[in-house]
């Protein structure tokens, strides 16, 4: 599975829009309300389920836990990048 494929692909936008309704359309991190007017992305834990991601495997968050999480997260330099081109579609 290519990752800027299947980002960009059907099955992703399928798995978001269910992560999201699971998360009660909240971040889960700061409790921010997608109806409230805050933007939510989903981020990847790890990539190793990529195409097949299960509820554990990717977390709803708003833009600013996001940032945070790829800030403290960050000794690995390539999936910073990557994850940030893939949450922002
Ligand atoms: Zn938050
Ligand atoms: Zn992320």
């Amino acid at each position: 599975m290519d990752y800027y494929i299947y980002i960009r692909s059907w099955q992703w936008r399928q798995t978001r829009l269910v992560a999201m309704a699971a998360a009660g359309n909240r971040c889960e991190k700061c409790g921010a309300d997608y109806w409230l007017g805050n933007r939510l992305e989903v981020h990847h834990l790890h990539y190793r389920t990529l195409g097949n991601e299960q509820p554990g495997d990717i977390i709803v968050l708003c833009g600013p836990c996001h940032k945070k999480e790829h800030k403290i997260g960050s000794n690995g330099k390539i999936e910073k990048s990557k994850a940030h081109e893939v949450h922002n579609t």
